[in-house]
């Protein structure tokens, strides 16, 4: 329908423009025409007039000028003559005009120069006139010579009526012509229409088929094609985001449930009972941290966490969260080196970053076995603050090495449940590297040991950022 009407609208900007070029062409064609035949009908008339006005000078006396007038002009085929006198009498006319008198204008004093107009007769006749005051043998003496325009109306009448014909066949056909033209440019509308609307959520993957690549509406469909293909991949996370997190989810309920109802099944002594109760607990617990992993995550996503744009001393917060750290390599026995002197500032939400930072080096712990090593070191380089967590610990295999940064991916999920993981944390921890406007980069060996650098742009190129991009927020690189 909407089709319809922008198809119907082409075509009457089509026709209207045509009939405004029409009007205007067959105007200005009907004026030029008409002033050319003016023109050409005032030269004759002057030519005439000057052949009168010297026969008139030269007469010696009335009777011999209306002898040579009579001969010369009085049968004449195309022009009309007449002279009156300054009183008004009618000295002589030709023969046609007969009894009728061709008006006498009234002529300017001291304007000697031949008087043009245009007036009709009694009879109907449309006439020009050429007047003019000449000196004859007695007296001053007005002449007129007169041409009739009924041909000349004739010729424009007839161009006239060419332009009334022509001009609206020419806007019929072209109105005609504009409509199915419109119609068959509009037909892919109609169609990619028709095919957007058989696209729901269970047949995610049509597409609209794309008929010419090059021309508007292909690259339209191509478009929305890749929207569609945006679309879709942003659905299948969505389903199976919601897949993980419900199945994440339900472990520690199943586990709960069923302590629960051990309890209740049959009397228990203290000691099971303090056992049972810690169990509900620890799995409350693990509920309660993966709910605030997944609310952090959806925060970062949307960006409804406010983004501080502080100065940190991340070399600072680095060794902080290493002293903290501390106690928990110590219980494995693995040697926690912090290389991070002086003072690195980046811009940024220092508890956020702090989440970063702890993230990293709590999964080098957990990963890497009692007597290895986990290094964390802070420097500058161009612009760009390098904060490295390597450690000596498991590794991860080459294959799983472009997954572990999407939600729930854990590479070994009986081991990482068993060390508390649910797959969320590297995944909170590039959210909010990019946040930053930062990146973060993974090299990993089975067996011999993981790398994380992060990269951030100092606090001065990140201000010069700010400032460049006008507050546009960058996301950073991914
Ligand atoms: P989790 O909470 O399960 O540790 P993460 O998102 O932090 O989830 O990590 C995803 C997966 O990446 C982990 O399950 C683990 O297999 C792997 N991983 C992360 N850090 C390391 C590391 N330092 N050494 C080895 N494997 C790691």
């Amino acid at each position: 329908m909407r089709s319809a009407a922008v198809r119907w609208r082409l075509t009457m900007w089509y026709g209207a423009v045509l009939a405004a070029v029409l009007t205007g062409f067959g105007s200005v064609t009907f004026l030029v025409m008409r002033h050319q035949l003016v023109e050409r009908t005032d030269a004759g008339l002057s030519e005439e007039l000057s052949d009168v006005a010297s026969e008139v000078r030269r007469a010696k006396d009335r009777e011999g000028m209306l002898a040579w007038l009579d001969r010369r002009f009085g049968q004449h085929e195309g022009f009309d003559f007449q002279i009156t006198s300054e009183a008004g009498e009618c000295v002589f006319s030709n023969a046609r005009l007969g009894e009728q008198r061709l008006p006498i204008p009234q002529l300017e004093r001291g304007n000697n120069a031949p008087h043009y107009e245009e007036f009709s007769l009694p009879d109907g006749v449309r006439y020009r006139t050429v007047t003019h005051p000449v000196e004859g043998p007695d007296g001053v003496l007005i002449v007129q010579v007169a041409r009739s325009l009924a041909e000349f109306n004739h010729e424009l009448t007839e161009l006239l009526a060419a332009f009334l014909i022509a001009g609206p066949a020419a806007l019929a056909l072209t109105i005609g012509g504009g409509y199915f033209l419109a119609r068959r440019a509009l037909a892919p509308v109609d169609r990619m229409t028709v095919e957007a609307s058989t696209i729901d959520a269970r047949a995610f993957h049509k597409r609209l088929e794309v008929v010419k690549r090059d021309d508007e509406l292909g690259r339209l469909a191509g478009t929305l094609n890749h929207m569609l293909d945006r679309l879709e991949k942003s659905f299948d996370e969505m389903q199976r985001f919601t897949a993980d997190a419900s199945h994440e989810l339900r472990t520690p309920i199943t586990v709960i449930r069923t302590e629960a109802e051990v309890a209740l099944a049959k009397p228990v002594s203290e000691s099971e009972k303090q056992e049972l109760l810690g169990n509900i607990l620890e799995e409350c617990q693990r509920l309660t941290w993966i709910t605030d992993q997944l609310l952090t995550l959806c925060r970062e996503d949307s960006g409804i966490t406010e983004n501080p744009r502080e100065p940190v001393n991340l070399a600072e917060l680095v060794g902080g969260v290493a002293e903290t750290m501390r106690p928990l390599a110590d219980a494995k026995g693995q040697r926690l080196a912090a290389a991070v002197n002086g003072s690195i500032v980046v811009q940024g939400d220092a508890v956020r970053l702090r989440h970063v930072v702890y993230n990293l080096v709590d999964n080098a712990i957990k990963y890497t076995p009692h007597r290895g090593t986990v290094k964390v070191s802070i420097t500058t380089q161009d612009h760009n603050v390098r904060l490295v967590v390597e450690d000596t610990g498991i590794g991860i295999p080459p294959e799983h090495l472009p997954h572990v940064f999407e939600r729930f991916y854990r590479v070994d999920k009986a081991r990482s449940r068993s060390e508390g993981g649910a797959g969320l944390g590297l995944s909170i921890v590039q959210s909010i590297v990019f946040a930053h406007g930062g990146s973060i980069e993974l090299a990993s060996r089975p067996d011999q040991g993981t790398t994380f650098t992060v990269t951030f742009p100092t606090a001065t190129a990140a201000a010069a950022s700010v400032c460049a991009s006008n507050g546009s927020g960058s996301r950073g690189s991914r």
